[in-house]
């Protein structure tokens, strides 16, 4: 009964819910794909994946023409089965981003499923390490805010609760981005961390020496300080600084994340369930990053991610992005500047099918 007799694909437009800027690109919209599958019994599942303006189009249509065919038949609880099939049938495209998001939006709809079809609530499922994850803010430091618009912004995240800001890096001069980390320590005191984003912006040369100016502001960690690919950059870095390297959010398999931890190019790493290829890949990510005493803080998609923290005895902190708003019901629950988790069966969140109807695009 568990057998897969339906599943359909569709493309969800949403406006981001605050204006995003960093060193190299904006948040421009979300597009989000979401996968439905049915079986025999009557059960479903509901999952998604997103990009953050451009490629929608190009997941929907590696799903309809190419992957959502092979899982009519399928036995739904052989979720490792299904994944290496669909994965085994893209060999010419992947591994590789749109794969990725792709075989992102089968995983987390099957997860769904599975969750649902056991009565429960996926940070369970997952593995049920805790109850609540420590939050951090990233709406506050966008690179566009000024200096006193950071200040602001930080001083009512710690106010909230919130265990950390994250400002974004990538000013003209790196003089003014040591300001602004400058001016938002004194700010807020030494007892807040700071993370620090450049969006692979540097060169190694670069960030080395702007890694040394940023110490003595306390970082708790310097994310994607270089293009994704250069692991032996981020290697050298990580040797010459004390501040943490943080990078996932452009890694799109489970072999990336081993090679940078390999070559101890990575402090923290924040896998991304949907760039990742879905939740099988990322608790992997996760239990290969625990078995290195690596903590895991998951990029975006904090409606997800808070229960996939909350799975795992190396989950961290979870990014404060709110962007499903206008197609959910709930909101994150955030109790002392702590997530809870969602206790519904399933992935927890409760989506407003007439509000995503609405905003189909395809
Ligand atoms: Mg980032």
């Amino acid at each position: 009964m568990s057998t897969i007799t339906d599943a359909q694909a569709y493309l969800v437009d949403l406006p981001v819910e605050a204006v995003r800027t960093d060193a190299v690109q904006a948040f421009l919209k979300q597009e989000t794909v979401f996968v439905e599958i049915t079986t025999a019994d009557g059960l479903s599942g509901r999952g998604y994946c997103y990009t953050i303006g451009t490629g929608g189009t190009a997941i929907l249509a590696l799903l309809r023409d190419y992957l959502l065919p092979r899982l009519h038949g399928r036995d739904a609880r052989q979720i490792e089965a299904i994944w290496h099939d669909l994965f085994g049938s893209t060999r010419a495209t992947a591994v590789g981003a749109i794969t990725s998001l792709a075989l992102a939006a089968v995983d987390t709809a099957l997860w769904d499923w599975r969750c649902r079809r056991a009565d429960l609530p996926l940070w369970i499922a997952a593995g049920g390490a805790r109850d609540r994850v420590p939050l951090y803010d990233t709406e506050v430091g966008w690179l566009h805010l000024t200096v006193d618009e950071l200040i602001g912004g930080a001083k009512a995240a710690v106010a909230a609760g919130r265990g950390g800001v994250k400002i974004k890096i990538g000013k003209p001069d790196p003089a003014q981005d040591v300001e602004r980390l400058t001016a938002v320590r004194e700010a807020v005191g030494p007892g807040v961390d700071l993370m620090v984003d450049a969006n692979q912006s540097l060169t190694a040369a670069d960030a080395i020496r702007i890694a040394r100016l940023l110490e003595p502001v306390d970082v708790y960690w310097l994310e994607e300080p270089l293009p994704a690919d250069d692991v032996d950059g981020h290697a050298r870095l990580a040797a010459s600084t004390s501040i943490p390297v943080a990078v996932g959010e452009s890694l799109y398999s489970v072999g990336q994340f081993a090679e940078y931890i390999q070559r101890r190019a990575a402090g923290i790493v924040q896998a991304d369930a949907a760039r990742i290829g879905g939740i099988t890949p990322w608790l992997k990510a996760a239990h290969l990053a625990e078995a290195h005493n690596i903590p895991i803080c998951p990029h975006f998609l904090m409606e997800l991610h808070v229960s996939l923290c909350a799975a795992v005895p190396n989950g961290r902190y979870l990014e404060y992005i709110p962007q499903l708003t206008a197609i959910t019901t709930t909101r994150l629950t955030v109790e002392d500047g702590h997530a809870l988790v969602p206790t519904a069966p399933g992935l927890g969140i409760a989506w407003d099918l007439d509000a995503i109807d609405d905003r189909r695009v395809a």
